[in-house]
């Protein structure tokens, strides 16, 4: 059984005093949640305060993005490492975002995947195709690619350690859109992800690591697509800034 895993991606909202008090009541409502893996990713310059605020609970805290060198001359930049040395023990990687609007190449996320594993931190690798490539039927070609390029460098997965690695399906024409993947159209891709997965690695690997939904998911939405067989959790962006919603899409995980 895979404990599933609810991410709030904050991207670049709330202030230092604003993103402590969300994480203050996420705190004292799922502080000690059980049945489901809960994390939030502030901004880099929030982090510091947010895992201080998070003490004691079992929140997680994640970076949005790192640099696959650990240190150098890499201006703006941020490493695993130094993530980890700030209280963070996820990264997410990949994002659509970062590939629209940043340059990272699929080349790069298996880079930055694999420098975040060696920092023994969790990595949360996004993959997902554009409405073009939807509407062309390219869309497992296109998430076959992303997912395989941002894999390759990651040599060994031994299925104990395969909680650390986790896949995000987020269909970019669902990102910020309110429109969402039905439940059968995640399932056909998440399901297509596990199979490729075993094919890198193997069936124990394959069915250890988690593969979460992201894309406009909400209270209302939450719990129908994490009832699918092989959606394990959500990345959640917009919904994650109200601290009620996102309590109630980590309910909604717990009960699906
Ligand atoms: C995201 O950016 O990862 C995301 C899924 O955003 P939203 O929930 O707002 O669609």
């Amino acid at each position: 059984m895979r404990t599933p895993f609810v991410v709030g991606n904050w991207k670049l909202n709330k202030s230092i005093a604003e993103a402590t008090a969300l994480v203050t009541e996420l705190k004292n409502q799922l502080g000690t949640v059980k049945g489901v893996q809960v994390g939030v990713a502030p901004t880099l310059v929030a982090l510091s305060s947010v895992v201080k605020r998070l003490e004691g609970s079992s929140i997680a805290v994640a970076a949005q993005n790192c640099h696959w060198e650990t240190s150098g001359a890499w201006t703006g930049e941020v490493s695993p490492p130094l993530l980890a040395d700030a209280g963070a023990t996820w990264v997410i990687v990949g994002h659509s975002e970062r590939r629209q609007f940043f340059g990272d190449t699929s080349e790069g996320v298996g880079k930055k995947a694999a420098a975040v594993l060696a920092a023994g931190l969790g990595v949360i690798v996004c993959v997902g195709e554009s409405l073009a490539e939807r509407d062309g039927g390219r869309t497992l070609s296109v998430v076959d690619e992303q997912l395989m390029a941002g894999l390759a460098p990651i040599e060994t997965m031994d299925p104990a350690k395969a909680a650390k690695l986790v896949i995000a399906y987020e269909p970019v024409w669902a990102i910020g859109t309110g429109r969402t993947a039905t439940p059968a159209q995640a399932q056909e891709v998440h399901a297509y992800i596990r199979q490729r997965l075993a094919s890198r690695w193997n069936a124990a690997v394959a069915e250890a690591v988690r593969i979460q939904y992201g894309g406009s998911v909400k209270p209302s939405n939450a719990e129908t697509l994490m009832s699918e067989k092989d959606i394990d959790g959500a990345l959640v962006g917009g919904a994650s800034l109200e601290a009620a919603d996102f309590i109630a899409i980590v309910k909604a995980a717990r009960s699906a």
